[in-house]
């Protein structure tokens, strides 16, 4: 994932090379984690959790099998699945598994737009679907970026399949 697409369809230019370069390692399982803005875990830790947002820079944990999700620079605040306002769609046992978010749409509308209305392309999809028509990622999304990418990703799957 070298390349940066970049998307426009939040009418924002979301640049994906600042995830594939980050070090910063879940404080429980160890595994690298992606960096997020902190206005997206504002957003998506349950309410009675908000104030336990500090200013500092946080991650999200990309082990499917961590139920830890945010965690920040210093380790010192973490938030696990079970705090979040969402299901982490990568995450085992997610229920349901959104590929947009912003537009509710599921990995699962996704693939039968693909395999049983005969959908090709992401134009397709969306139409099918209505994905990605309420844009609002930052703060919808956990990783706090487009769907672009995990519509795609099971788009292929499909194809696959
Ligand atoms: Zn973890």
């Amino acid at each position: 994932m070298s390349e940066n697409k970049g998307c426009n369809c939040c009418g924002d230019i979301v640049d994906l090379t600042i995830i594939s370069n980050d070090t910063n390692k879940c404080p429980i399982c160890k595994q690298e984690g992606k960096k997020v803005k902190n206005v997206t875990v504002r957003h998506l830790v349950k309410d009675e959790y908000e104030t336990s947002v500090d200013s500092s820079n946080y991650s999200i944990c990309m082990n499917e099998n961590c139920d830890t999700v945010y965690y920040s620079e210093n380790n010192k605040v973490q938030f696990s699945k079970e705090q979040i306002k969402v299901s982490i769609w990568f995450k085992k046992e997610a229920d349901p598994r959104y590929a947009c978010y912003c537009s509710k749409v599921t990995i699962d509308q996704v693939k039968e737009a693909v395999k049983d209305k005969g959908a090709q392309k992401m134009k397709d999809v969306l139409a099918i679907t209505g994905a990605m028509r309420n844009s609002n990622c930052e703060i919808k999304n956990p990783l706090g970026v487009c769907c672009h990418e995990a519509i795609q990703q099971a788009i292929d799957e499909a194809l696959a399949e």
